[in-house]
């Protein structure tokens, strides 16, 4: 057992009640106040933080109650960037999400994975630096932030007030190593809705939405109809006459939308609403299809695999039908590459283009020093191999150039990130500090 891992073990419980400490505070996005950004609570759990960092005789500084950083050593060439809010907990928890519990190993809490385990488990790797009296060549900045999961204004505002270390890597994806993240557009369109049938599916747009829910009221004046009664026979329709249909699917990220199944593309398929917009989005969306290929996209590239495209939200009432699509492109195209071709499609087919938005890919080099020292503490510790990941999904480095998301997801595992259940295991917690020590002393030492 090497001495860091020896002080790891040591402090096993002190860095479950830290965590318990940090899980407790419900640091969901809330109202802005005047010197709190992002609401009282985000603060709370990042002055929490930085108090602890300072005990630990690190130098701290809060940058307005935007984002706080904590250094050993001087002029860090090492940012490991991590997040203290959290995503609303949502319905269906056993016992409170904000009141850390073991079972079987795993630390169950809202943030245990993303991203308040990695933040304890960064303090610690420090710590047990620190400790075992490793003396390090260049100093390494903790960076805390208090918006990831509401658009990452914090980073954005630190960026504006500090500089980042020449090196930076975050905690908050999967290891390896993701050096490659794909683009991303979010197109909005409209068209005139002529139909008394509302529609109403898809209420985030970045996932694969599971219910389309139409509802039709029937209007007098407008014309004659009928409704079947139970015992077979037929009767006038009453005035007001409301009919409601749900189709279900399965949701899934917008980045993999193969694990779902569109609930909006099946409703369009089923042929249960026929007028011209909904023929139009039939040809363009076939159900099953998700890499746009019907949309004259269906682009790859060998880094980052198949393109995917979404149309995630559809919402018909008050004479408007409006949609949502979320696309993810490979590295080697642009944002106005693929906004020109997609809003192109949506023009012919009728549509006006409400708005269009995206990212740019992100990619890091895998053959740089910085990664390959980051791959090999990985394998050192899990004798696991190192290799580069792209993903779909964009991370807190997105926007940071040269940067990587080292950790903690390991492969093939399902953390509950984001829902019911989130965990961390006990293991891992001990697990992801010894990776970040070694990584810090590769990079830094
Ligand atoms: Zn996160």
């Amino acid at each position: 057992m090497t001495d860091i891992r020896k002080y790891l073990e040591e402090h096993r419980d002190e860095m479950i009640s830290l965590l318990s400490e940090l899980v407790a505070v419900r640091s969901v996005q809330g109202e802005a106040e005047d010197g709190f950004p992002f609401g009282r609570e985000p603060a709370r759990a990042l002055g929490m933080m930085l108090v602890k960092c300072r005990e630990a005789g690190l130098e701290v500084e809060n940058v307005d109650n935007y984002a706080g950083s904590a250094d050993l050593g001087e002029s860090p060439l090492l940012g490991i960037l991590t997040h203290l809010d959290v995503v609303p907990e949502g319905t269906g928890w056993e016992g409170s999400p904000y009141a850390l519990r073991e079972e079987n190993g795993n630390l169950i809490g809202r943030g245990a994975i993303d991203d308040k385990g990695p933040a304890v488990a960064a303090l610690y790797a420090v710590k047990a630096i620190q400790a075992t009296g490793r003396k390090l060549k260049n100093g390494v900045r903790l960076i805390f932030g208090t918006n990831e999961e509401n658009g990452s204004a914090d980073l954005a505002y630190y960026r504006t007030k500090r500089e980042l270390p020449p090196l930076v890597f975050t905690p908050d994806g999967e290891y390896p190593v993701i050096n490659g993240e794909k683009g991303m557009l979010r197109v909005y369109f409209s068209t005139y809705w002529g139909l008394s049938v509302d529609i109403r599916a898809g209420s985030v747009i970045n996932a694969v939405p599971s219910v389309c829910e139409l509802k039709s009221v029937f209007n007098a004046k407008a014309g004659c109809g009928v409704i079947l009664n139970d015992d077979g026979s037929w009767a006038p329709m009453p005035d007001g006459y409301t009919n409601t249909e749900t189709i279900t699917g399965v949701s899934a990220h917008a980045s993999t939308p193969e694990k779902g199944d569109n609930a909006i593309t099946k409703m369009l398929e089923s042929g249960i609403i026929a007028c011209k917009p909904i023929e139009e989005l039939k040809k363009l969306f076939p159900h099953g299809e998700t890499d746009g290929r019907s949309c004259g996209l269906g682009f790859s590239d060998d880094i980052s695999g198949k393109m995917t495209c979404v149309l995630s939200m559809l919402n018909a009432e008050k004479g408007r039908l409006r949609g949502g699509i979320d696309i993810r492109f490979p590295l080697d195209r642009t944002k106005a590459e693929i906004s020109d071709i997609i809003c192109g499609k949506l023009r012919e087919a009728g549509f006006d283009i409400d708005s269009c938005e995206g990212v740019e890919p992100h990619y890091t080099d895998g053959g740089s020093d910085f990664v390959q020292s980051l791959l090999r503490a990985y394998t050192r510790v899990t004798g696991e191999e190192g290799k580069c990941i792209s993903i779909g999904g964009g991370t807190y480095v997105h926007e940071i150039e040269g940067g990587v998301a080292f950790g903690t997801e390991f492969p093939g595992k399902d953390y509950h990130m984001h829902s019911v259940g989130e965990y961390m295991p006990v293991e891992e917690l001990l697990l992801n500090a010894e990776i970040m020590a070694e990584a810090i002393l590769e990079v830094c030492g």
